[in-house]
């Protein structure tokens, strides 16, 4: 039954109880209508009075923290309490699901691999994610309300920041000086901004890379270019004698060949680079790649060394046959060249006790100081670029064989003394590595020394 409806019935009960029982007390006192009226009177005053003592209990429901569910009543008191209560059970639910829309919304924010920071119209930081945290050496909550230039001091930033200029970001060196960031600021809002940033230190230096290599290459090919232009011009202008004349031209062909070489490499590099690794399943037959290495050793050595060939017979090697012949052929062909005249140079196969194995070119030759060792594999380096142009270097061998050995999930192991000679190790892991299969057998994969 509705609560109005059972309100009323309550109503006319009391009234009507109230009245003919003021009317039997009014009988019996010979007034039955003073008697009417006053019972009348105490009936509704009953029912204001249950009333009053209703509305108190919501009232101090209402006054006390909310926590309790409203005071349970039938009439329009308790619809009164439940429909507060409902509303306010709806505002709550609302509040959290917006707070936990919020702290989702934050923490896809914090999982960016770039800075975020909010700050408010003052500049002062109303919110910062850990990445910009660690970009600008803040403290995501200490420095919360701080003004984000007393914190973050590098000029450039504070320019940017107070400039307004915000169409285009900003690069500069991170707090510590070892990174480089990149700054964008958007404001959105009541003058609010949202900054953010982006460690581009390896970018920076990839790109610095770059413009080393291209003003290398553009060098390494200018100056034989050069004089190859300036024999052209002598032949050209002045009547030479025919002695004069095959001179010019043998110095041309040394420097077409420089080029020639340099090209050569480059071209090899790039296809190195540009290409996917090699499969592991496609195998070349070691003793055939290092005769045919060892052959044209002998060629470029010309009987000047003696140049032996030790190992291997029975391996195959996981890869690509150009690249593995290209890394072994630049290590000999190093070995040739700064090693002097009667001296050993010995290419080994050797199992390693793990499983793994390695290629290794030892000579006799000039060796290379401690101090050059851990830059030998960068592109043009050169302990000494006079000897290595002279003998037909292009400072590119090693980055080369440094760049197969990893594409095969190897790597160079360097030994060297002044005056005592190298040994450069290719180092092959036992998963490229299988013996040789023997005529009508299955090869045997792997096990070792
Ligand atoms: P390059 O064409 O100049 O030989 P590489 O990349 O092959 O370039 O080698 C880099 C430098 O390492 C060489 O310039 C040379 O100084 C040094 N080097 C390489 N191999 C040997 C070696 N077997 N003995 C002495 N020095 C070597």
């Amino acid at each position: 039954m509705a609560w109005w409806l059972t309100r009323t019935l309550a109503w006319l009960l009391a009234v009507v109880g109230g009245a003919l029982s003021g009317a039997l007390l009014g009988r019996l006192a010979g007034h039955p209508a003073s008697g009417l009226v006053l019972g009348g009177l105490f009936a509704v005053a009953t029912l204001v009075l249950r009333d009053g003592w209703r509305g108190q209990a919501l009232m101090d429901w209402l006054r006390g923290p909310l926590t309790a569910p409203a005071p349970a009543d039938a009439g329009f008191w308790g619809e009164l309490g439940y429909r507060i209560e409902r509303a306010l059970r709806q505002r709550e639910q609302g509040t959290r699901d917006q707070r936990e829309q919020l702290a989702q919304f934050l923490s896809a924010i914090e999982a960016s691999p770039n800075g975020v920071l909010l700050l408010d119209g003052a500049d002062q930081i109303e919110w910062c994610n850990s990445v910009a945290a660690e970009h600008f050496g803040l403290d995501p909550q200490r420095d919360l309300r701080q003004r984000v230039t007393n914190l973050v001091r590098m000029p450039a930033f504070v320019a940017y920041l107070q400039g307004g200029a915000f169409d285009e970001g900003v690069s500069f060196a991170g707090p510590l000086g070892r990174t480089m960031l990149s700054v964008l600021v958007r404001p959105y809002g009541d003058g609010q901004k949202l900054v953010l940033s982006q460690d581009v230190t390896e970018r920076e230096r990839a790109e610095a890379m770059r413009r080393d290599f291209v003003a290398n290459v553009s060098h390494e090919i200018r100056t034989p270019l050069t004089v190859l232009a300036g024999f052209v011009e002598t032949l050209v202008r002045l009547p030479l004698s025919e002695p004069e004349r095959q001179r010019v031209l043998t110095l041309m062909q040394q420097q077409a060949g420089r080029m020639q070489a340099l090209v050569a490499d480059l071209l090899t590099l790039a296809r190195i680079e540009g290409s996917p690794r090699p499969a592991a399943d496609r195998w070349v037959a070691l003793p055939e790649l290092l005769q045919q290495a060892g052959a044209e050793a002998r060629a470029l050595s010309a009987g000047r060394h003696a140049i032996e060939i030790e190992g291997g017979d029975e391996v195959e090697i996981g890869g690509s046959q150009a690249e593995l012949h290209s890394a072994v052929a630049n290590l000999l062909n190093n070995a040739v060249r700064y090693t002097a005249e009667g001296g050993r140079i010995a290419l080994r196969w050797q199992w390693r006790p793990d499983g793994s194995g390695e290629i290794a070119v030892a000579d006799s030759g000039i060796g290379i100081a401690r101090e050059h060792l851990p830059r030998l594999t960068e592109r043009f380096y050169r302990v000494d670029g006079s000897r290595s142009r002279d003998t037909g270097g292009t400072g590119l061998g090693l980055a080369i064989v440094k760049h197969v050995a990893q594409r095969h999930g190897g790597e160079i192991e360097v030994q060297s003394e002044p005056g005592k000679g190298s040994t450069f190790r290719r180092v092959l892991p036992a998963l490229r590595l299988r013996r040789r299969r023997p005529l009508g057998q299955a090869a045997t994969a792997l096990d070792g020394g």
